[in-house]
């Protein structure tokens, strides 16, 4: 069985997914492990890909899909987590049983990543609401200056946001349509939402 988790960049989706990995034994495929994975063992899909990645060129969908397929076995639980990403991809990879959406606001979304710190030399990460360090602006594992980066400022996290709901959100719609896509609100604290995630999950398998 193939989950699909579906939800804007910081809406947790991530860290939900180690979660059931952990509890249900998913084994989580995300195309960047897969395309890596490839690349390491040298496949023919990998090796071409590499070359168009190399070249600065976006990888073209029937790659991507080969490699996904590739990488599914029968009888098999997998977490699908950034794949299919595209309305195109999703019609030619009718492999998706469930969706699960997790629906957020972008301010909350913002607001997330506005608290995030990273730390200078290892990039050990924290956060000033949920896991801020012992002292303020340093590391609590090696005293390096806590920084905020670029990738995690406002106006970077809102652009990226509105990227994801012009390419990727129409998706929802397409699975929903389908009678395949369960919504969970994903604005709570992480344990709350999995709660919601996990009661789901039970229900599919
Ligand atoms: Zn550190």
């Amino acid at each position: 069985m193939n989950i699909l988790l579906l939800g804007p960049p910081g809406s947790g989706k991530g860290t939900m997914a180690v979660r059931l990995q952990e509890e249900f034994g998913f084994i989580h495929l995300s195309t960047g492990n897969i395309f890596r994975s490839e690349m390491k063992n040298e496949t023919e899909l990998g090796l071409k890909a590499k070359g168009l990645i190399d070249a600065g060129i976006l990888v073209p969908d029937d790659i991507t899909i080969a490699m996904v397929k590739s990488h599914i076995k029968e009888g098999t639980n997998y977490l699908l987590d950034g794949f299919p990403r595209t309305i195109g991809q999703a019609e030619a990879f009718p492999h998706v049983d469930h969706v699960i959406y997790f629906e957020i606001a972008k301010d909350i979304v913002v607001k997330r990543f506005a608290d995030r710190r990273t730390c200078e030399k290892e990039a050990h990460g924290y956060n000033l609401v949920t896991l801020p360090p012992k002292q303020e602006d340093v590391c609590d594992i090696d005293g390096s200056p806590l920084i905020q980066r670029k990738d995690d400022m406002p106006d970077v996290v809102s652009k990226r946001f509105e990227e994801y709901m012009e390419k990727t959100h129409p998706l929802a719609e397409f699975y929903r349509k389908k009678g395949i896509l369960v919504s969970v609100d994903a604005a709570p604290a992480p344990d709350v939402v999995y709660e919601d995630v996990r009661k789901i999950v039970e229900g599919l398998l």
